[in-house]
């Protein structure tokens, strides 16, 4: 059945059209023919559409302890990514199957209403608290999946590998949810977890090697060999901390981006999640071998990590997506608007990630390459643009929206200056799923979600 959408304006084909007609079957855009009925018509008059926003790096568990680490711990004169740490795992291990599912959901609820409409997640909460697995070892991630699903999302299901707490450190308990004991355990489960999640459409795998930290140099190797050839996407937390990189040189003497590129597993299908600390020739290496780069600016600014050098990674070949990582905020928009505004910090100058020869566009659309196309392309999914043949994903930014009044560049407003509160509608394989910026389960997740974390004890 031929679906017709009517917007003022839509980002169609990598650029601006006005009075626009979209058309839409079976989950896909398709060109509208001229004789097309004009029974089935949704109206999005006043709205510009754009391809729905892909948070390509997620762990949607983390959305529990959301404004809870906000303060130095007793005791403590600093505070760093380690010490937030210890809380995430905290949380991490007093979540059973049902809490999880309604803190995911959550998490997801608010992706949809910021007009997420793919979400990667990488997902490292597999076992029992003991470490024992479950009767279904799969039972977490579908947990999860089910929760995207239950909302509307498309969910690219990244399962995590982790082994170890870090080169000559000690086991750490509190990580036994998320440890395979070794790589072909890991792979195992992993592909019977692949092959459980076949059926749905909007659900599709990869694999995520958690950080040179938590597995060593073979299981990198093997997941290279077992991957060749194929398209899997393989995701990895890399040069997220300096500590990391002084423990991956004590290792190895290598820095992290030479040690994963000794293993053959760089390649368009790998994603370097963070990648803040690169010297030059790992970000012209990153750029060579056309890896994606997942910059997730506000956790990066909230864990002190530090600044995604995104100009000199696109500049090398590299291209860039983002995520909410830690669900510190959940507002893709925001996180385009930081990429460029944390560079401005660092460089000391404006327009940054302009490339300077397309215009007054240019720069909104490299974003919105960052908030859709390259996350698609990063989770091995069909192309997140409007264009004929893709997937009918696809957000509508309300143009009367306080922020957006006064716009003349259309893009590079919807980019800039609008709040995630002027994504009204958002549509998932030609579904609504978000309507005049409502989701009908709203009040009942939220409801669950708190009566989760209420119970939560940690
Ligand atoms: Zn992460």
């Amino acid at each position: 059945v031929l679906t017709l959408v009517r917007a003022d304006a839509a980002f169609l084909d990598g650029r601006l059209h006005r009075d626009v007609t979209l058309g839409i079957e079976n989950g896909h855009v398709v060109t509208v023919p001229p004789d097309a009925p004009k029974t089935d018509v949704i109206d999005l008059k006043g709205k510009l559409l754009l391809p729905g926003f892909v948070n390509g790096h997620s762990h949607a568990f983390q959305r529990a302890i959301r404004g809870r680490t906000e303060f130095l711990a007793p005791g403590h004169e600093r505070d760093d990514f380690w010490t937030w740490r210890d809380a995430m795992y905290a949380a991490a291990n007093a979540l059973d199957p049902d809490s999880l599912y309604a803190v995911s959901k959550q998490a997801f609820l608010e992706m949809a209403l910021a007009g997420v409409t793919t979400v990667g997640e990488f997902h490292y909460l597999h076992h029992q608290v003991d470490g024992a697995a479950y009767a279904d070892e799969g039972l977490l991630a579908h947990q999860v999946v089910r929760a995207a699903r239950d909302v509307g999302l498309r969910i690219c299901l990244l399962r995590v590998g982790y082994q170890r707490a870090g080169f000559q450190v000690d086991p750490n308990p509190k990580q036994r949810r998320f440890i395979d004991a070794d790589v072909d355990v890991y792979l195992r489960r992993s592909f019977a977890l692949r092959d459980a999640l076949e059926g749905d459409e909007l659900v599709s795998f990869g694999l995520a090697p958690h950080s040179v930290r938590a597995v060593p140099r073979r299981w990198l190797e093997v997941i290279a060999q077992e991957t060749k050839g194929t398209s899997i996407p393989i995701h990895m937390h890399v040069a997220e901390q300096p500590g990391e990189i002084r423990a991956c040189m004590t290792e190895y003497g290598a820095r992290p981006v030479e040690l994963i590129d000794a293993t053959g597993l760089l390649n368009e299908n790998f994603t370097a999640v963070h990648a803040v600390h690169l010297d030059r020739w790992e970000v012209g290496r990153l750029g060579t071998m056309r890896c994606t780069i997942c910059a997730c600016p506000s956790t990066e600014r909230n864990l002190g990590d530090g600044i995604v050098e995104a100009d000199s990674l696109i500049h090398a070949g590299a291209r860039i997506s983002l995520g909410s990582d830690s669900q510190a905020h959940i507002d893709l928009l925001a996180e385009a608007q930081m990429l460029e505004g944390h560079l401005r910090l660092l460089r000391l100058r404006r327009n940054v990630l302009d490339p300077a020869t397309g215009g007054a566009s240019a720069q909104a659309v490299r974003l919105l390459d960052a908030l859709s196309h390259a996350g698609s392309r990063s989770l091995g999914l069909a192309p997140a643009t409007l264009a004929p043949g893709s997937p009918a994903d696809f957000v509508a930014i309300d143009l009367a929206h306080p922020s957006m009044l006064g716009a003349r560049d259309l893009l590079t407003s919807a980019v800039f200056a609008a709040s995630s509160g002027a994504v009204k509608d958002v549509f998932v394989a030609g579904k609504p799923i978000v309507r005049e910026g409502r989701h009908e389960q709203t009040a009942h997740i939220a409801s669950a979600f708190s009566s989760a974390v209420a119970e939560l004890r940690w």
